[in-house]
């Protein structure tokens, strides 16, 4: 659910028509949307807007600048106004900080004719990001997201790869490369047969120096049917065990930044289904004001970070990356999700039960 379905939701869970007004204003300039199971299992409606997982994954007011508020609000009744007060906003917002769009972009042959590889970046020596073009867009979006420009459907905001061929004609010719990044967006809302031929080349002849394939996905947490139920499940992690049996390390990178993220059954079998490919899940997340900012969340039982837990979360508060070392879930150069909060919180919320994220078996 989206766009102005998602204020209509807000407005109808939370009986309160300011805070869906907040949500229609915000959401013109920031992409939003949550998938069925983020407003059935996830947010509390009851502790909405204070709930940690609501400030997650719902705009709020002050995520913009109350000029820049109050420029989109003044243009709701009129298209074309709005439009441009939208493109105005976005523009001060610095889409794609860092010049993204521009650095650590490789060539094919350095400096000649190749051209550039477009929807990979190489800033690390060993680690290549690559953005699948179908997977340019997530189950559900999160507030600090500071991927958002890849998806308000501006093509030159939105990095993306030509297919893999392109991409493994690179890494053929970079052996220091031995980790890739699928990244996004999120290549899990991909349909299995578009991720598996990025996958095959990497296991074939002159890619051996690819010891570790990473995925960094929030299906986890947002849509965990992808990993049990959906028709698509099963080939997808047919896949990934496919990848294992080549000896290739599967690390799934899945991002928790609350523990009540892990609680639904739903999630509990899908990291099951996913460690018995022999992947192994790591998690990593900014520390994310009103959501996560609590040392107790991260000391809650369970939690990814917690000491019971088997394997840890990296937090990052500044601007520097958080999500693996791809994509999308570091923090912001901006913080997104701030201000005061409007009711009285009722907490983190303990998960019921300890998941182990560890490898589970010796392949
Ligand atoms: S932080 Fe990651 S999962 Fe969340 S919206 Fe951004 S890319 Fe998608």
């Amino acid at each position: 659910m989206s766009g102005r379905r998602l204020a209509a939701l807000v407005r109808d869970r939370c009986a309160d028509a300011d805070l869906a007004h907040d949500v229609d204003v915000v959401g013109q300039v920031l992409p939003f949307k949550v998938s069925g199971h983020v407003i059935d299992h996830l947010v509390d409606w009851k502790s909405a807007p204070d709930d940690p997982l609501y400030r997650l994954l719902f705009p709020h007011r002050d995520m913009i600048d109350p000029a820049h508020f109050r420029a989109v609000e003044r243009a709701l009744g009129d298209p074309a106004e709005l439009r441009a007060a939208v493109a105005a906003v976005r523009r001060d917002l610095n889409p794609h900080p860092g010049e993204q769009l521009t650095m650590n972009i490789p060539r094919l042959d350095e400096g000649g004719e190749g051209g550039a590889v477009e929807g990979v970046q190489h800033k690390y020596a060993q680690t290549a990001l690559v953005f699948p073009r179908h997977g340019q867009t997530c189950h559900s979006y999160c507030s600090y997201c500071f991927r958002w420009a890849q998806f308000v459907g501006d093509p030159g905001l939105r990095i993306a790869d030509d297919g893999p061929r392109r991409v493994t004609d690179y890494l053929r010719h970079h052996p220091e490369v031995s980790d890739v990044l699928f990244t996004g967006g999120d290549p899990l809302v991909m349909r299995t047969d578009l991720l598996e031929p990025y996958v095959d080349a990497l296991l074939r002849p002159g890619l051996e120096h690819i010891t570790t394939v990473r995925i960094g996905t929030k299906a986890l947490s947002f849509h965990p049917a992808r990993l049990v139920s959906d028709p698509d499940a099963a080939p997808l992690l047919r896949l990934l065990d496919r990848i294992v049996r080549a000896g290739r390390h599967v690390a799934v990178m899945v991002h928790v930044s609350h523990p009540r993220e892990l609680e639904p059954d739903l999630t509990r079998l899908a990291v099951a289904a996913l460690r018995a490919t022999g992947a192994e899940l790591r998690s990593q997340a900014p520390v994310v004001r009103h959501v996560n900012d609590d040392p107790g969340v991260w000391r809650t039982p369970g939690a990814p970070n917690s000491p019971s837990a088997s394997t840890r979360t990296t937090c990052s508060s500044s601007g520097t990356p958080g999500r693996g070392a791809t994509s999308a879930c570091r923090s912001s150069a901006r913080t997104r999700s701030t201000g005061t909060r409007r009711r009285s919180s009722r907490g983190s919320g303990a998960p019921r039960a300890v998941l182990s994220c560890r490898r589970p078996r010796a392949r």
